[in-house]
């Protein structure tokens, strides 16, 4: 059994970028945890930040057992002002060192959303960090993380390292998608996903659907 963890600038972006090797990994019997770097706060404009915060950590929670994901860890940074600084680097190092993942997942260096970019720098930092002997302040149990993926979500990935063949769950993550109501009001981006997993998997998987990554770091 492998332990995964996904990394989430917000909710959602995990479903976006992954859903389909979420829902992969738990078929296969490996334990698998969310982190949400935000609650999505700033993702509307028709509620106050406390009420679409709960909203949308709730919508996340349906989508994530859907997949059939229950360990589910919120940061609640703030959305849109996602800051890389010690605070964050230390508490999210800790994290890792605590979960011990096998496989990290988090969005690919050249996303154009803020957040998602600091997301990855934190991310890298922080996994490098937790497997040396250093940061005390940050667990005393090192780990040594042997894979971290990169997903596309805002971007498309234009080297592709690495793909999976998601056709048999592309119906379970449109609809964990479309769980997210209060963001789907806006966008109907559930369609422009299952339009990018078709194209992925047609031009570079030889299947229906597929989900692409690029490699950040493979330990054999
Ligand atoms: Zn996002």
């Amino acid at each position: 059994m492998q332990q995964v963890l996904i990394v989430a600038p917000h909710p959602d972006d995990d479903i976006i970028g992954c859903g389909g090797s979420i829902a992969k990994h738990c078929q296969a019997g490996n334990q698998v945890t969310i982190m949400y770097i935000t609650s999505g706060d700033a993702g509307g404009i028709h509620y106050s930040k406390e009420e679409l915060a709960a909203l949308r950590e709730e919508e996340a929670r349906k989508a994530a057992n859907h997949l059939g994901v229950s360990n589910l860890i919120f940061l609640r940074l703030a959305d849109g002002y996602v800051e890389f600084n010690k605070e964050n680097l230390i508490n999210i190092t800790c994290i890792i060192r605590d979960i011990k993942p096998d496989i990290v997942y988090i969005p690919h260096s050249q996303d154009g959303n803020r957040d998602h970019q600091v997301t990855h720098h934190l991310l890298m930092e922080a996994c490098q960090r937790a497997g040396a002997p250093f940061f005390p302040e940050c667990g005393t149990e090192t780990w040594r993380i042997t894979t971290i993926l990169g997903y596309e979500v805002w971007t498309p990935i234009q080297d592709v390292h690495y793909s999976e063949d998601i056709s048999e769950f592309i119906e379970q993550k449109l609809a964990a998608l479309q769980m997210h109501i209060s963001q789907l009001e806006y966008y109907h981006y559930d369609e422009a996903i299952k339009g990018l997993n078709c194209y992925r998997g047609i031009m570079i998987t030889g299947c229906d659907y597929s989900e692409c990554f690029t490699l950040l770091k493979i330990t054999i």
